[in-house]
């Protein structure tokens, strides 16, 4: 769908996976205007398929839009886009247990221009890909590097906006992190460096007995649409789920004294991965045992059964597509 200014949306079509010829003066590819969406859909146990949440990755997406000077998808005209893709061709929506089809939504500035100014032409568009079950071999808890050095967001800047230029200033971080053994980089406040703020691609929840607790929305991470699930699941579980502030030290204190007794990470492509240990220039520990918790698994199990339609949608959150 193509947005010109004065004109709107207009021009929406279904075509054929192929590469774009860009313009070397695209603005995008110069000032990084660009946003982008991730949500999936499942197979239902009556072969239907059906999103999770595609509503809540509009309004993401609008939002997004706002930060970055770029005009904003209507929510219907959004989820009318991804159930045409999907309906093209169901057969690719997988249809065993977690696995699913992959939708990434996106927009980017297709003027041709080397002004800095905001574009007056975009491109919205939606690809798909399916997405196996993220732990094949059965989940296995990721390892995570405490970035001291770098920093994703700060306030005021891109960090609750799904932006291209988030991703790519993280990369020397997750190369950092690897080069450390870590798998995933922890992300901390751009001030104080000891606020918990998000992983590279997911939020963070720690579990304190029945209490889980979420690093409060900043204005520099992510609102995920998994955390923001978890939040209302996790109550109809009967734990308590709050967001919070913590600290690397509240992190490593409380895991030592054994108060805090899971952490785990949760987002779109793996939904929930616990954490098993912590590394950072001046520390290295294990959290828990080292091994998936119980909190953990129980919270995986009931957002994936509710995804896969393996229980009652209470809250409305699945869009079915018939
Ligand atoms: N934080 C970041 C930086 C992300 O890229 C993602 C993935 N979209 C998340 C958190 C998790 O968000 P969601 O649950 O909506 O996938």
């Amino acid at each position: 769908i193509k947005w010109t200014e004065g004109r709107g949306w207009h021009d929406a079509e279904l075509v054929p996976y192929a590469p774009l010829a860009i313009d070397p003066a695209n603005m995008t590819l110069h000032y990084a205007q660009t946003i982008f969406e991730g949500l999936k859909a499942y197979r239902q146990p009556d072969g239907t398929v059906a999103t999770f949440r595609p509503r809540a990755n509009a309004e993401r997406f609008q939002a997004s839009a706002r930060r970055m000077a770029m005009p904003e998808l209507p929510a219907d005209l959004f989820i009318e886009a991804c159930d045409a893709l999907i309906k093209q061709d169901r057969a690719w929506v997988p249809d065993s247990g977690e696995a699913s089809l992959y939708l990434r939504p996106f927009m980017f500035a297709s003027e041709v221009g080397l002004g800095v100014r905001p574009a007056n032409e975009f491109l919205f568009m939606v690809i798909a890909s399916p997405a196996g079950a993220y732990f094949p071999g059965g989940v296995k808890p990721v390892s995570v590097w405490l970035s001291e050095e770098y920093v994703r967001a700060v306030k005021g800047g891109t960090g609750a906006a799904k932006t291209g230029g988030n991703y790519a200033a993280s990369l020397v971080a997750q190369a950092q992190a690897a080069s450390h053994g870590c798998d995933q980089v922890v992300w901390l406040d751009a001030v104080e460096h000891r606020w918990i703020e998000e992983m590279g691609g997911m939020n963070l929840y720690f579990v304190y007995g029945d209490r889980i607790v979420t690093p409060e929305l900043t204005g520099s991470l992510l609102p995920g649409i998994t955390r923001d699930s978890l939040l209302t699941i996790a109550r109809d579980l009967g734990y308590t789920a709050e967001e919070g502030r913590i600290t690397t030290e509240d992190w490593k204190r409380d895991n030592e004294n054994g108060t805090l007794t899971e952490v785990f990470a949760c987002g779109t492509a793996a939904v929930i991965t616990p954490v098993g240990s912590v590394k950072s220039e001046r520390a290295n520990w294990t959290q828990g045992d080292g091994q998936p918790g119980e909190v953990t698994m129980k919270l995986r199990k009931a957002l994936l059964d509710l995804q896969t339609g393996h229980t009652a949608d209470t809250h409305g959150w699945m869009h079915p597509l018939g």
